[in-house]
């Protein structure tokens, strides 16, 4: 079976969207399939523009009708902790569901698990501490302001961390009281369908979080179109989100962006160099290098530039490429052609730079079939080059020496992205005043990423997008303030 299937003759399990708290009757199929062994492993409802405005019609009846904007956020946030508490409960299930659709290690998975439960708690507790200002500018006006939800808002997700990045994006605004319409990854729909389960178990009303599954160019463009929605909020690639950014625009609707990265760790002449290693190399082993903030541009000192490649190469001989149920260091790819991107992308960009580990396809014991790519490490590489400039996605990190402060903001600065950066240094003046100067989201000091993250804003610069998610800041994107003037008048 392939990706373009449409009937539904075969007997793999039959994942639909769910909508207004039904699954659907689709007329149409595709098959996603395990990046391990490259076999079908379920068949998905494929949507059409027609399903997708019936999901949108569902979230406008659910706003404008139902009970979620207007109950007391208590209440919201008591239904929401039961979400997340039910997540916790289903934690292997989910944790296998999403290992074997998207390739990652289990043991990932399972942090996944966890980071998406914690998104709803955190949430829980944050909107009940969201209130409006009063604005005593004015004699004889008493003004103050109120924060409400959007309506119904619109969530496009990508592939390699679905549920998380679901979670992350409707956390917020649920919590807000807004209702959603959810549109998964064709690749790896299969825990965000669960997670709709999940949400009418918990007792949220039927309506308030639809998901659709389906192709991008399809049930994505219908929904990145619709004039129905109030917001969209979209994870994936720059090309994709310039996309729907205009489709969104042309029903002036705003949009939050969360796009790619060529995220640097920069090491400085006095880092601790045996904490930063390992860490370091992590960043862009995490996921198979499919993580959008993933370490793939390793800036160093030239004084310390052989310790620290030395260490990277000896931590990448030593990890382990598997299946992600096995749960290796590092998994399969998400599709042949992530793997044929990956493998070009090396390939056709080493020019003068030296290949020091990997670059080619993993050869996996009873795994022919899977998209297994060798952690790779290329060194000496001309900071202008693809390699360094473009996004790879993959297992894959660059190196680039530098000969002082100026010259590593230069090189960390150099490219369309600005997503995240790692300052490793012990000099606390010096990674301040680095942190200053770094063009992008978030930064980090002798460390890399914070355990999920979830109560820190996130978000780019430049091509890395625009808007911010996680903490409190998301509740502000979900929402909107209205200002009342009473005219009090003067005794
Ligand atoms: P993608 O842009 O191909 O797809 C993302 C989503 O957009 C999918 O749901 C897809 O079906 C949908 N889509 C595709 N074409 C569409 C269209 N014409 N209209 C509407 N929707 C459409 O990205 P991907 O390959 O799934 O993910 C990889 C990219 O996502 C990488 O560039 C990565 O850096 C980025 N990413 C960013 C973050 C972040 O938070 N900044 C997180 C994860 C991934």
């Amino acid at each position: 079976m392939t990706n373009t299937d449409t009937t539904s003759s075969s007997d793999l399990p039959h994942v639909r969207s769910i909508i207004d708290g039904m699954a659907v009757d689709h007329q149409q199929w595709f098959a996603v399939v395990d990046p391990a062994t490259g076999a079908a492993i379920a068949t998905v409802g494929r949507s059409d523009a027609a399903v997708v405005d019936a999901a949108v019609a569902a979230a406008r009846r659910a706003y404008d009708n139902g009970p979620w904007p207007s109950m007391a956020p208590k209440e919201r946030a008591r239904v929401l902790r039961r979400l997340a508490e039910l997540i916790l409960a289903n934690r292997d299930d989910l944790a296998t569901l999403e290992s074997r659709d998207t390739g990652k290690p289990l043991s990932q998975a399972r942090t996944d698990v966890d980071v998406s439960a914690r998104y709803f708690e955190f949430y829980s507790g944050a909107i009940e501490a969201l209130h409006g200002d009063t604005i005593p500018a004015i004699p004889g006006t008493f003004a103050y302001t109120l924060r409400e939800p959007l309506g119904v808002t619109a969530h496009i997700e990508p592939w390699n961390y679905p549920l998380q990045i679901g979670c992350r994006t409707v956390a917020p605004s649920l919590a807000m009281g807004n209702c959603c319409v959810l549109k998964p990854a064709e690749e790896a729909p299969l825990s965000l369908v669960r997670l709709a389960e999940l949400a009418l178990e918990a007792a949220i009303p039927p309506g308030v979080l639809n998901v659709v599954t389906g192709f991008g160019a399809e049930a994505g463009a219908a929904l990145a179109s619709h004039p129905g929605i109030d917001h969209l909020s979209f994870t994936g690639s720059v090309e994709v989100g310039a996309i729907v950014a205009a489709a969104a625009a042309a029903n002036v609707k705003p949009v939050t962006l969360e796009l790619g990265g060529k995220s640097p760790n920069i090491v400085m002449p006095d880092a601790d160099l045996d904490r930063a290693i390992p860490i370091i190399a992590r960043s862009v082993l995490q996921n198979a290098g499919q993580t959008c903030s993933a370490g793939s541009r390793l800036l160093v000192h030239h004084s310390v530039h052989d310790a620290v490649v030395d260490g990277i190469e000896a931590y990448f001989a030593a990890a382990r490429v598997g299946r992600g149920l096995d749960d290796p260091d590092l998994g399969p790819l998400i599709s042949l052609k992530q793997l044929e991107h990956v493998e070009a992308s090396v390939r056709d960009g080493l020019g003068t730079a030296s290949l020091r580990y990997g670059g080619r396809r993993a050869a996996v014991v009873d795994h022919a079939g899977g998209f297994f790519f060798e952690p790779t490490l290329i060194d000496d590489v001309d900071p202008a080059s693809a390699l360094a400039q473009a996004e790879i996605f993959g297992p894959v990190v660059v190196v680039c020496a530098f000969e002082d402060e100026a010259e590593a903001i230069t090189l960390a600065n150099g490219t369309p992205y600005g997503l995240i950066a790692a300052v490793w240094t012990s000099d606390v003046s010096r990674a301040h005043r680095m942190a200053a100067k770094l063009r992008c989201g978030q930064v980090y000091i002798n460390g890399y990423g914070a355990g999920g993250g979830v109560e820190l804003p996130f978000g780019g610069v430049k091509q890395s997008g625009y808007g911010r998610e996680k903490g409190a800041d998301a509740l502000l994107a979900f929402s909107q303030t209205k200002m009342v003037a009473v005219n009090v008048g003067t005794a």
